[in-house]
C-alpha cells in the first residue's frame, strides 16, 4: 500500500490499458487517487479494473472530439489530466510516410489539445471555488525531442511540440492555479517497445542496439517512471511548473 499522496485527488489518464499509463493508473490508485482511466482497449481496461477497486474504466479514443466532449460533460472536475497517449512512427524526413506523419500528429499532439481544452476549464473552476492547484501531465520524451535519434523524425517532431504546449498551458494559467509540465522518459519496456523490436529486421540486435544507448546498461522499466508521475501530480511539485522532466537513465549526461 503506498502513502496516501493522493489521497482525494481525481486523476484522469489516456492510454491507460498498458503501458506507462496502465503502471501510472495503479501507481496513482495506490498513492490514494480516484483514477479515471481510459483507453480504446476495453479487454485489458478491464483487466486493470479488477486489480484496484479505485480505478474506473473508460473508453476513449483521444482521435475523437465527439468521445472526448462526452467523457468530459460526465466527469467530475479533475485535480490532474495525464495525456499518455502517443506512437512511434519510424522514419527520417524522406522515407516517413505522410500518413505517419498526421497519424502522429493527430494522436501525439492535437488529441492533448483535445483532451486539456474538454477538461480544463471545470479544473480551473475548481481551483477558483475551492483553493489549491490542478496539474496537466503531458507525455513527451527524451527521444528526439531533447536528444536526436535517427529515424524518429515524425515522432521527435511531435514530442517537441508536446514541450511547447504545455509550456504555453504553464505560462497563460499559472496565476489560474494550473501546473503543466512534460515527462521525457528514455526507452521504457513496455508493449509498444517489445512490438517495434519484433518488427525489426534483427530484433536480437534492436534489442542490443536500445540497450546500448542507455548508459545505465538497461532499459527503464515502467516503475522506473512512475514515481515521477506520481510526484507531478500530487502536492509535492507544487512550485514545479513549465518544466520537461528527464527520466531518461543517463541518455542525456
Ligand atoms: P504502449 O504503446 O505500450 O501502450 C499504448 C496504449 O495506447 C495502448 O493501451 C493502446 O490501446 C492505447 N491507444 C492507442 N491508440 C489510442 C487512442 N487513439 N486513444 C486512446 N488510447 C490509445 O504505451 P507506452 O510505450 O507506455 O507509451 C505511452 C506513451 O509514452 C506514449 O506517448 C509514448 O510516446 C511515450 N513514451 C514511451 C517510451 C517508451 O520507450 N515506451 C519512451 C518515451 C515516451
Amino acid at each position: 500500500m503506498g502513502q496516501s499522496r493522493l489521497q482525494g485527488k481525481t486523476v484522469l489518464i489516456t492510454a491507460a490499458a498498458q503501458g506507462i499509463g496502465r503502471a501510472s493508473a495503479l501507481a496513482c490508485a495506490d498513492e490514494g487517487a480516484r483514477v479515471i482511466a481510459t483507453d480504446i482497449n476495453q479487454m485489458f481496461l478491464d483487466s486493470l479494473a479488477a486489480e484496484s477497486s479505485s480505478i474506473e474504466v473508460k473508453l476513449l479514443d483521444v482521435r475523437s472530439d465527439a468521445a472526448v466532449a462526452a467523457l468530459a460533460a460526465h466527469t467530475p472536475a479533475l485535480d490532474v489530466l495525464f495525456n499518455c497517449a502517443g506512437m512511434v512512427a519510424n522514419g527520417n524526413l524522406l522515407d516517413g510516410s505522410e500518413a505517419d506523419w498526421d497519424l502522429s500528429f493527430e494522436l501525439n499532439v492535437k488529441s492533448m489539445f483535445r483532451m486539456t481544452r474538454a477538461f480544463l476549464p471545470a479544473m480551473l473552476a475548481k481551483v477558483e471555488t475551492q483553493g489549491g492547484s490542478v496539474s496537466v501531465i503531458n507525455m513527451a520524451s527524451m527521444a528526439s525531442s531533447i536528444k536526436g535519434f535517427a529515424n524518429r523524425c515524425a515522432y521527435g517532431t511531435t514530442k517537441a511540440a508536446v514541450i511547447g504546449l504545455t509550456k504555453s498551458l504553464a505560462a497563460d494559467y499559472v496565476k489560474a492555479g494550473l501546473r503543466a509540465n512534460a515527462l521525457c522518459p528514455g526507452t521504457v519496456d513496455t508493449p509498444s517497445l517489445r512490438g517495434r523490436i519484433a518488427s525489426a529486421a534483427d530484433p536480437v540486435q534492436a534489442e542490443k542496439d536500445f540497450v546500448a544507448r542507455q548508459p545505465m546498461g538497461r532499459l527503464a522499466s515502467v516503475d522506473d517512471i512512475t514515481p515521477m508521475v506520481v510526484f507531478l501530480a500530487s502536492d509535492e511539485s507544487r512550485f514545479v511548473t513549465g518544466q520537461t522532466l528527464l527520466v531518461d537513465g543517463g541518455v542525456t549526461i
